[in-house]
């Protein structure tokens, strides 16, 4: 029942400064395009609740509020509004500005004009910072290309339009939003993939929510990115990583002794560090398996009924039913 040409979707979590000006720069944008904007409050308490409210209020129905029960993260957030768009193509972006509406337009007529499912954006010149940011995120993109075949500069970039019947069928939860198009490659089948230069500007307010934790779990997600095309992608967390930590642990002691034994011809049967190495190795595989079934079980529980990565608490100017609130 897709009549409307285009829903946006924009998480927010903790965003109060920047609600009005990301209201003006919408309305600027998208003049003369119909469109509905589904801003998803991701759990904010610091008032964008109310600043989407009352925007939503002002500026008339295209602008939807979900208000999530409590902070899902971004990706449940971008899924919340996926499930709810209406529109023929769906289009994402951040909520703080660094993605700019301004291209919005271009990406859509993109999309028609190359019969395109995904035209992704590419934040040539990435506003963040160098270490932290980019430099990861370089490895993180080359990673991915290289073991989905899916050949992206910047997986990360929130801004994307998709048609919706590509997008919609796929489940979203982790930190999953940055391996869209790889995702939708292996359970949609689309290979209609374009990526196009976006602008990005610096944040001028509020606060980026990903720091050098997050960075490292990227990093972590990564490492697994081939069991997790393979298992139906999801990245094993918790117990791989140990198992992984341990493999590498035990790989290095071994070769070390390999190593002396080869060069040096000493005699390593006597060393500690022997059996050491070999407990390592064995327990990083058992570890590693484990988080494999950890991985597999969790996308039974994710993908099997429906299951829901978030939960509603309030909705304006949508009819509930299109986002199962309280599911
Ligand atoms: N975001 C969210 N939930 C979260 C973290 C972030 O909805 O738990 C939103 C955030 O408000 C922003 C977008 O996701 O609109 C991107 O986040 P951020 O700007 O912190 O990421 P960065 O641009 O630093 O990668
Ligand atoms: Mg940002």
């Amino acid at each position: 029942m897709n009549t409307l040409a285009l829903s946006l979707v924009i998480p927010l979590y903790n965003e109060v400064e920047n609600v009005e000006a990301l209201f003006s720069a919408l309305e600027n944008a998208l003049q003369g395009l119909e469109f509905e904007a589904i801003l998803v409050d991701d759990g904010s308490l610091d008032g964008t609740a109310e600043a989407l409210d009352a925007g939503a209020q002002r500026l008339g129905s295209r602008y939807k509020v979900i208000h999530l029960q409590r902070n899902f993260g971004q990706t449940a957030a971008m899924q919340a509004g996926i499930d709810a768009a209406e529109g023929e193509i769906i289009v994402t972006l951040d909520g703080d500005l660094q993605n700019d509406p301004v291209d919005i337009p271009m990406l859509v007529k993109l999309l028609h004009e190359r019969d395109m499912d995904v035209v992704a954006g590419w934040r040539k010149n990435r506003q963040d910072g160098l270490v932290l940011r980019k430099i990861p995120s370089r490895i993180a993109n080359w990673l991915i290309g290289s073991m989905t075949g899916v050949r992206l500069h910047d997986y990360g970039c929130t801004l994307k339009a998709y048609r919706a019947n590509v997008l919609k069928p796929i489940r979203l939860y982790g930190e999953m939003h940055r391996f869209i198009p790889a995702w939708l490659a292996t359970q949609t089948y689309t290979n209609r993939i374009i990526e196009v230069p976006v602008r990005h500007h610096p944040r001028v307010a509020g606060q980026s929510k990903y720091g050098i934790s997050r960075t490292l779990r990227v990093v972590v997600d990564l490492l697994f990115v081939k069991f997790f095309m393979r298992f139906n992608q999801r990245p094993m967390h918790f117990f791989g990583a140990i198992g992984l930590l341990f493999l590498l642990l035990g790989t290095l002691m071994l070769s070390y002794l390999f190593m002396l034994k080869l060069f040096t011809g000493a005699d390593i049967g006597g060393r500690p560090m022997l059996i050491g190495g070999v407990l390592f190795v064995i327990a990083g595989f058992q570890w590693l398996s484990t988080g494999l079934m950890g991985e597999m079980l969790s996308r039974v529980y994710y993908e099997s009924q429906g299951k829901r990565s978030y939960v509603v608490r309030r909705v304006v100017n949508i009819d509930p039913d299109r986002t199962k609130c309280g599911i």
